[in-house]
């Protein structure tokens, strides 16, 4: 980030416009929307700047620029149409330590004026750091017509409530859960609506409810699916920024861990394979204390967290805890991958039935029902299975599955990273090795793999 957004209080600014055109004239009323004196310099003027002149909205000196025109100035806009002039207010600012932006000469600006949705007093201001104007108008068109005119009224009312929300509520959290809920509900719904006294009436109940009430935290156990953050559910999204505490691994990917309420607590707790950062008991402890603390913790898991996630296990010590949870599905890997492989997990020419099942290997075996798996008609899902590639394939022929069975891995499905490599039993270890196939991956076994080729659709970066 170039350019560090801030919003400047007013009250006190002084702020020169060196030029008179209709360019600086812009920028003049944006500055008179704001509490800035203003104090203007040129040679001639615009009707606009005479007009504001006459209306004492602004000190205008017509006359040519001099050096002594910035001294008690905090901020120089430079609009003038000769480039000289406005290399020499540049370097004169620059020099004392004035801040300068030179209309339209990037080069030249020490700082630049984001596009603004004006809602007062919600302000939104965006900004592509002069690089894509278009770009950025074209999102500002997208938020002017998405939020609506009227949020101005929310702002309005917050303000109006602050100072005796501030004073009864005592925790910040408290604040915060309370302020969620009023802009969550039916009482903006009815600021938006006009009905102010009611609205008011409906806060001034609430706020006296909230007050007697002992603050409840709560655990969300969260799926943030198997990568691309648009896998995401509308409720893991919603619980994500309505959070205190996330606590993640590394499954998850960073551009998800991005979506997280910016001033949440991010914890992170590894489980890379070998290398558990924080053991599982641990992480159930953690959960459990932070919600007892009174605070809305997520614990986001990569897919399911119903799916060999261990989401069971958390929340086994919440239930003995006495801590209030709710689950949120997400998308498995195994749905994540074969979708974007292009392998449906059944087909009814190829497979009748799925099996998910785990790859991990102990002491150098993977105890499963080997005979229940290598059925005809049955697609298998390996989790975990990368180290386990070659006993998985061992076991499958040994129980009868033949040689030339479709197998095919899927590494970091739905992300840019994502690669996809199809064999048999006989030479998948060797492709996969040739490929450097990296976790995590996924090991799909059976016909079905075999329309990967036709039915393949995603084409990655990464591959
Ligand atoms: N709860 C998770 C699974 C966790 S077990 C879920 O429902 O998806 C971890 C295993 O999931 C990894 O070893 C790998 O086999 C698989 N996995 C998770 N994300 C994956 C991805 N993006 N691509 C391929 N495999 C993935």
């Amino acid at each position: 980030m170039q350019y560090f957004p801030i919003f400047l209080d007013t009250s006190e600014l002084q702020c020169l416009v060196v030029g008179a055109g209709e360019v600086a004239a812009r920028k003049i009323e944006l500055l008179l929307k704001t509490h800035a004196k203003v104090t203007v310099v040129a040679p001639w003027a615009c009707d606009t700047v005479l007009r504001l002149q006459s209306a004492k909205k602004i000190q205008f000196h017509q006359r040519v620029y001099q050096a002594s025109d910035l001294a008690q100035q905090q901020l120089v806009f430079v609009a003038t149409d000769d480039a000289e002039v406005n290399r020499q207010v540049h370097d004169h600012a620059r020099a004392q330590n004035v801040l300068v932006n030179v209309v339209d000469n990037i080069p030249l600006c020490q700082f630049i004026t984001p596009s603004i949705v004006d809602r007062a007093p919600i302000t939104i201001a965006i900004s592509s750091g002069g690089v894509a104007p278009v770009l950025l108008r074209y999102l500002r068109q997208k938020l002017e017509s998405v939020i609506p005119q009227n949020v101005s009224l929310l702002g309005q009312f917050s303000e109006k409530f602050r100072d005796v929300v501030k004073h009864t509520l005592k925790s910040v959290t408290a604040r915060r859960f309370f302020w969620e809920d009023v802009l969550d509900g039916d009482i903006a719904e009815n600021v938006l609506l006009g009905n102010a006294a009611l609205a008011e009436e409906k806060l001034l109940a609430k706020l006296a409810d909230d007050a007697n009430a002992k603050q409840q935290g709560e655990v969300y156990l969260v799926g943030a699916g198997p990568g691309d953050p648009d896998l995401l559910t509308f409720r893991a999204l919603r619980l994500m920024q309505k959070a205190d505490v996330v606590v993640y691994d590394r499954l998850v990917s960073p551009q998800i861990v991005e979506l997280v309420r910016r001033d949440a607590e991010k914890i992170y707790v590894g489980k890379a394979k070998s290398k558990h950062t924080v053991p599982q008991e641990e992480i159930n402890e953690l959960l459990a204390r932070e919600a007892l603390a009174g605070k809305r913790v997520v614990r986001l898991k990569g897919g399911d967290p119903f799916i060999f996630g261990r989401g069971g296990e958390e929340i086994e010590t919440l239930v003995a805890r006495g801590v209030n949870f709710q689950v949120v599905p997400g998308i498995t890997a195994a749905s994540g991958a074969a979708s974007y492989a292009g392998i449906p997990l059944t087909h009814r020419d190829h497979a009748k039935s799925v099996v998910f099942a785990t790859g991990h290997l102990q002491d150098n075996s993977i105890n499963l029902n080997w005979q229940g798996l290598a059925q005809p008609d049955q697609t298998i899902v390996f989790y975990m299975g990368l180290t386990g590639l070659g006993i998985i394939c061992q076991q499958l022929v040994k129980h009868g599955l033949p040689e030339t069975t479709p197998i095919a891995m899927v590494q970091s499905a739905t992300t840019p990273q994502q690669k996809v490599i199809t064999g048999t039993f006989a030479d998948i270890q060797q492709k996969a090795e040739a490929a450097d196939i990296q976790p995590p991956a996924l090991i799909i076994v059976g016909s079905v793999v075999s329309l990967h080729e036709k039915l393949n659709w995603f084409t990655s970066t990464g591959s």
